[in-house]
């Protein structure tokens, strides 16, 4: 079984729009999905994943509720948990939240850059805590993305400081802080939370993986791939260049996320 915690999809209206945007701001960056559903279906089944968290990302407060929407229409899907977004902004992001766990989702993204806020800010506050009453996984984007400038909102230090707002599993994606290696490796690892394994490929040497592998635990690692901008099939190369005992890949790979998600 292979589980991927991290991907990325939009309504099929939006969709080639959105994707070249993003893609424009990081470069070029070179999608692998049409950016729809569908398209991340056909790459899944391609790679031998069995489900997918697809994380909506509200980025601006008007667009929260038509974002959730489409993640509460997306969560229907048996092969995809959907994770909702509620912009720290929006007057109504309390509300949101709770609309989004009684609609089932199990889940919540955010976005640090792209939603203009930092993780330690006491003005996160109210909105942790809701999370926090309504048992609602939380992933935030962890360190550089691509299509910003630095300096970075979301860095381990930070995000390390934001946990004692949080009674709530928070995972810290791209490894805990992408590009932010001897941060994640001085400051993060071994806290409470889990990191997503996604764009790691060809964005860390082994050896920090290996490395953050070993002080983090296995425990607390989920495989991640960021599609539509990395493939599942690149972070397994990724993987496979780690010394890991079969227990422990298994749990890397599928038996975290499927405990976390209550599966
Ligand atoms: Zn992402």
């Amino acid at each position: 079984m292979l589980i991927d915690f991290h991907t990325h999809a939009f309504p099929p209206a939006l969709a080639g729009r959105a994707l070249a945007k993003l893609s424009y701001d990081c470069g070029g960056l070179a999608p692998q999905t049409d950016g729809t559903v569908a398209s991340l279906k056909a790459q899944m089944a391609l790679d031998g994943v069995d489900l997918s968290v697809v994380n909506a990302i509200a980025t601006n407060p008007r667009q929260q509720r038509k974002v959730n929407d489409y993640a509460i229409e997306m969560n229907a899907d048996p092969q995809i948990r959907a994770f909702g977004s509620v912009h720290p902004d929006a007057p109504d992001a309390l509300e949101e939240l709770e609309r989004i766990a009684h609609a089932g989702l199990k889940g919540v993204k955010l976005h640090p850059e792209y939603q203009g806020f930092y993780p330690d800010d006491p003005k996160m506050i109210p909105i942790y805590r809701k999370i926090s009453r309504l048992g609602l996984i939380v992933t935030f984007h962890a360190g550089q993305d691509y299509g910003y400038p630095p300096p970075y909102r979301a860095t381990p230090d930070r995000l390390k400081r934001m946990l004692k707002w949080l009674d709530s599993p928070v995972v810290a994606a791209h490894w805990g802080g992408l590009g932010l290696w001897q941060e994640v490796l001085d400051t993060l690892c071994g806290a409470p939370l889990w990191f997503d394994l996604s764009f790691g490929y060809g964005s860390m040497p082994r050896s920090v993986a290996q490395q953050i592998l070993e002080k983090h635990g296995p425990e607390k690692l989920l495989f991640a791939s960021d599609m539509p901008w990395h493939r599942p099939a690149w972070e397994l190369r990724l993987l496979d260049t780690l010394d890991l005992a079969p227990a422990d890949r298994e749990k890397i790979l599928w038996a975290n996320a499927k405990a976390l998600l209550g599966m």
